[in-house]
């Protein structure tokens, strides 16, 4: 696994380097509070968090009087930390937890296009590393190539694949994998669902299905909800509709590489309630890191 912090420097120091340097004026007049509050909400940290911040940070500089710039850059640390939120659980749950012998269970969901099928690759990988055996749910019967770029990974990690016919029940598939999975003595199944959202009750109804028919079989470990970092809000509009439907227990943020809004990390896990995980840093199989709250604040204020 990639450390956190070494990779995030380049893209992320932009927002802290921002609000830094709005910090150090001499006067902090409403005019440059404003630019503070849209500096923070062109970084994707939403609304609602952008406000408590500012007044933080304003009730702070008050009463701090004079700041010398490592003063600043403390008190912003502080206060980003609390938002990302040090104190959540961001383990990936790949144990079963249903005490019974059967492999963990760990649903994949999200929007096509924002890497559910690579990030599902990439936890394979770090797993099998893991000295764990691993099966692979190519549950994605819609999207054409999803099945055989699920199974290059497969083979490449050394994980199997279950398949299913194109076009076929994702349902089925998803059934097949975790009961192969239990036959075959798997510590881990690994189901990549479809993420059709034309329609939002079409994907209720399959998405909600595929969640019904394995948990014939003992209960869902881990739901993770891959996010693409690029889409701002729209990610947020996607979170919302996937945890109508399915109980979202870990968000991963991929592309965060190719952006440097990282504080979509703020504004998505106040959204659900629910921790970001992992991130996706590249297309590479390795470009895959745990989320360390300190790691990634030290990253924006740097
Ligand atoms: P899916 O439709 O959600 O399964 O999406 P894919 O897994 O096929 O990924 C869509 C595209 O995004 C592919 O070209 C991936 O290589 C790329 N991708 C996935 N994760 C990342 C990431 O963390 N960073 C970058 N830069 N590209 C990524």
């Amino acid at each position: 696994l990639v450390r956190l912090r070494a990779r995030l420097s380049r893209s992320q120091g932009a927002l802290g380097k921002g609000l830094l340097t709005l910090l150090s004026r001499d006067r902090l007049d409403e005019d440059t509070w404003e630019e503070v509050e849209d500096t923070l909400l062109t970084a994707d940290v939403g609304v609602a968090p952008t406000q408590e911040l500012v007044e933080r940070l304003r009730e702070r500089v008050r009463v701090l009087g004079t700041r010398t710039p490592d003063e600043l850059r403390t008190l912003l640390r502080e206060e980003l930390l609390a938002l990302v939120d040090p104190t959540f659980d961001r383990m990936v749950h790949t144990e079963t937890t249903g005490g019974e012998d059967r492999p963990g269970v760990v649903l994949v969901v999200g929007v096509n296009g924002t890497g559910k099928t690579t990030t599902t690759g990439k936890l394979a990988r770090v797993l099998v590393a893991d000295g764990k055996s691993v099966v692979l749910g190519a549950a994605d019967t819609f999207r054409a190539a999803a099945a055989d770029q699920l199974q290059t990974w497969g083979d490449r990690v050394g994980a199997r694949t279950v398949r299913g016919p194109e076009g076929g029940d994702p349902a089925s598939v998803a059934f097949d994998a975790v009961k192969e999975g239990t036959a075959a003595g798997a510590d881990v199944v690994l189901v990549d669902t479809a993420g059709r959202l034309h329609t939002k009750s079409g994907l209720m109804d399959e998405l909600g299905k595929v969640k019904r028919v394995v948990e014939k079989q003992g209960p869902v470990d881990e739901v993770l909800l891959v996010l693409d970092a690029t889409t701002g809000q729209n990610g947020l509009v996607q979170a919302r509709v996937f945890a109508e439907v399915v109980n979202i227990t870990g968000i991963v943020l991929t592309k965060l590489d190719g952006t440097a809004k990282g504080g979509i990390v703020i504004a998505v896990q106040r959204e659900l309630g629910v921790p970001v995980k992992l991130v996706g840093l590249g297309e590479g199989a390795d470009d895959l890191a745990p989320f360390e709250a300190e790691a990634f604040v030290d990253a924006l204020v740097e």
